[in-house]
């Protein structure tokens, strides 16, 4: 703004400058014009003057002539002067009315021509009528003095001429000179106010266009501010909802199904996983996908396959050509540029999973950290859900073995054939009832035989893998489910227990019991059935064909020997 106001500042000064420079100019031609023609006049009068006093002595010299010769020639002369005089003393008094002093002098200098034009023609007359001789005599001293006296007369007026034609010169010079001064003067200051407004507004010009730019860039940022503000307050209705809902979820499934909806809303273009760490730590599954990756990413890994597993913190790359990738993700396709990162997900310390997101690169995935809010949203849910379920499980814990109760059993056991289903897993379920145990009773009290049932518990226990369900089905029964185990598997698994249980020795009373016998039956899901309910009736159709052929033994369910169909 005082930038500006300067400039027209100086705009103003220079067109003053401008203005004064012309009027200087007008004045000083004006004056140059007046004074030279002034300069002329006087010129012009003292030839007059000069003319004047020439016919004066043109007159006097035809008197003479016409004296000495009696031509008439002469006389003709002479008459000329004296018609020519009143019009050149008439031409000069008006060429002089502008000068008071010079009209008194010109006044005097016409009376002395009269009176000298008289004298002559006074004896011009005496001539005609009495003769040379009587001329000569009228001749007298007065025409020589009216001589004298015009002479000095003209002298008079032509220095008065003279005096006045030096002062109108050296106006005349003067004028002159401030023209030619007003013309250096003017053109480099001419030059200068031209460079100079040149020079202002150039970086006017300047000034304005960086204010443009500052202010469409200002008004560009406030447009981004205000996106991304409206994006935050956006992401966060969402985080508050995503929040919200993961609190009234009632199981971990339900809580990713939410949590991949709403990634998939906060971050649009870019595909995820959800991976959970099983409850042994030793493998991460992909739970829950959404969106069209550009990249694979196996269904399972063991946690060593991804950084951000191994490093516990988040493991970024711009572009999976150019950096240390997990090997959990396949090669993109040739020529295409991928982004991914892996961040895992920790409650109480403890690592749960993490989440795969993977977009176009190269390049940082956008809103990383909305991502990341919501997988801390997500871990704490999970860490409540499985606070929440081990609280539910002590309720259906049997208080004797440890193990889980019936009703937890066949809810288990529904939830576990469906996950191997989704996942085209096999599924085994063991039915375990220990021999003769009602004779065991008998010879070593119930408290005896409580003991030894709460010792089988904790063998299960021990010996089960993390994904693995131990429940006591009732009595001296137990039923244990396998997931992801076929049945050969679940075959060799049974044997260990089988030989396990018969090598317990239980202290009681200071000392220890005799060792009890097991005997298992076995089914598996889906070449057994496909229903938990199924399972267990042909597990149990195994197990007492195991007491039937001796006990102490295994035996996997069979169509043709169960008899069930
Ligand atoms: P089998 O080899 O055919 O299974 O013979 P068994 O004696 O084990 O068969 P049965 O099912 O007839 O007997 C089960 C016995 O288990 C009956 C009961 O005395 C005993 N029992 C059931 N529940 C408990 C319990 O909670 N504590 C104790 N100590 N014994 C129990
Ligand atoms: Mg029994
Ligand atoms: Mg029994």
């Amino acid at each position: 703004m005082q930038q500006c106001a300067g400039s027209k500042i100086a705009l103003v000064f220079s067109a003053l400058v401008f203005v004064a420079i012309g009027i200087g100019v007008f004045v000083g031609t004006r004056h140059f014009i007046a004074d030279s023609r002034l300069v002329a006049h006087t010129h012009e009068v003292i030839g007059r003057i000069d003319e004047i006093q020439s016919q004066v002595l043109d007159a006097e010299s035809a008197e003479r002539g016409y004296l000495l010769t009696g031509s008439p020639a002469y006389l003709i002369d002479y008459q000329l002067s004296v018609e020519r005089l009143p019009l050149l003393l008439s031409t000069l008094s008006k060429s002089i009315t502008d000068n008071p002093d010079q009209t008194r002098n010109a006044a005097k200098l016409e009376e002395l021509v009269h009176r000298r034009l008289q004298q002559i023609q006074h004896v011009v007359d005496i001539y005609d009528s009495q003769g040379l001789e009587a001329a000569r005599t009228a001749i007298n001293q007065n025409a020589f003095r009216t001589t004298s006296a015009i002479r000095e007369q003209v002298r008079t007026m032509v220095e008065e001429e003279h005096t006045l034609l030096v002062e109108r010169a050296a106006s005349s010079r003067r004028s002159a000179d401030l023209l030619l001064g007003l013309a250096f003067a003017g053109i480099p200051f001419g030059l200068a106010v031209v460079a100079s407004v040149y020079g202002i507004l150039l970086s006017e010009l300047r000034r304005r266009s960086r204010a443009e730019r500052r202010a469409a860039s200002a008004s560009l940022q406030l447009a981004d501010n205000l996106a991304q503000l409206e994006r935050s307050s956006a992401d966060l209705q969402t985080l508050g909802r995503y929040t919200g809902l993961l609190q009234s979820c009632a199981s971990p499934e339900e809580a990713l199904e939410i949590s991949a909806r709403t990634l998939d809303s906060l971050l649009p273009g870019i595909a995820g996983s959800i991976y959970l760490l099983r409850a042994s730590n030793d493998r991460a599954e992909n739970i829950v996908s959404w969106g069209l990756p550009l990249v694979d990413t196996t269904a399972f890994l063991a946690p060593g396959d991804c950084w951000a597993l191994r490093r516990g913190q988040p493991h970024l790359l711009e572009d999976l050509h150019s950096g240390a990738s997990c090997p959990h993700i396949g090669i993109p396709a040739e020529g295409q540029s991928v982004a991914t990162a892996c961040i895992p997900m920790a409650a109480q310390g403890q690592q749960i999973g993490f989440l795969f997101l993977c977009g176009p690169g190269p390049g940082p995935l956008p809103r990383l950290a909305v991502a990341e809010s919501a997988m801390e949203q997500l871990s704490l849910a999970l860490s409540n859900l499985r606070l929440r379920e081990s609280l539910r499980l002590q309720s259906i814990r049997d208080p004797l073995t440890g193990l889980y109760n019936r009703r937890y059993l066949e809810e288990s056991l529904a939830r576990e054939i469906a996950r191997c289903g989704r996942r085209n897993f096999p599924l085994s379920v063991l039915m375990l009832d220990v021999d003769h145990f009602k004779q065991f009773n008998d010879t070593h009290g119930h408290a005896g035989g409580d003991a030894v049932l709460a010792a089988v518990g904790q063998l299960l226990s021990a010996r089960l893998r993390g994904e693995d369900i131990a429940c006591r089905y009732g009595g001296e029964e137990f039923t244990v489910i396998l997931p992801e185990s076929d049945s050969t598997d679940a075959h060799r698994y049974a044997e260990e227990l089988r030989l396990a249980i018969s090598q317990l020795a239980v202290p009681f009373s200071g000392k220890p019991l005799p060792s009890v016998t097991a005997s298992i039956g076995l089914a598996t899901y889906p070449t057994d059935g496909v229903v938990g309910l199924t399972l267990l009736r042909k597990a149990d159709a195994a197990l007492y064909r195991a007491k039937r052929n001796g006990r102490n033994r295994v035996a996997g369910f069979d169509a043709p020997l169960d008899g069930m169909g």
